[in-house]
């Protein structure tokens, strides 16, 4: 954390927890931010707009971020 010289200039924007997804209705990459309780990740879909929450489990203590993926609800039936 004490990297002077290093650190950037907008310390507030880098703090903010946020979760690396996976959308597999679009097969996209995109982030998601924790709400303000704290409780989950919440965001959307960046091409179709679709919600999506991620609860934090409490042993989870933000160590280092995760990559999720959606459940995989649209699979392509053949
Ligand atoms: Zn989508």
């Amino acid at each position: 954390m004490d990297a002077p010289g290093n650190a950037p200039k907008s310390p507030q924007s880098q703090r903010r927890p946020h979760l690396g997804i996976h959308f597999r209705c679009c097969h996209v990459y995109g982030y998601i931010y924790k709400n303000k309780d704290g409780t989950a990740y919440s965001g959307r879909c960046p091409r179709c707009g679709k919600p999506l929450k991620v609860k934090i489990s409490k042993d989870g203590s933000g160590s280092g971020q995760r990559i999720f993926q959606t459940e995989p609800r649209l699979r392509p039936v053949q």
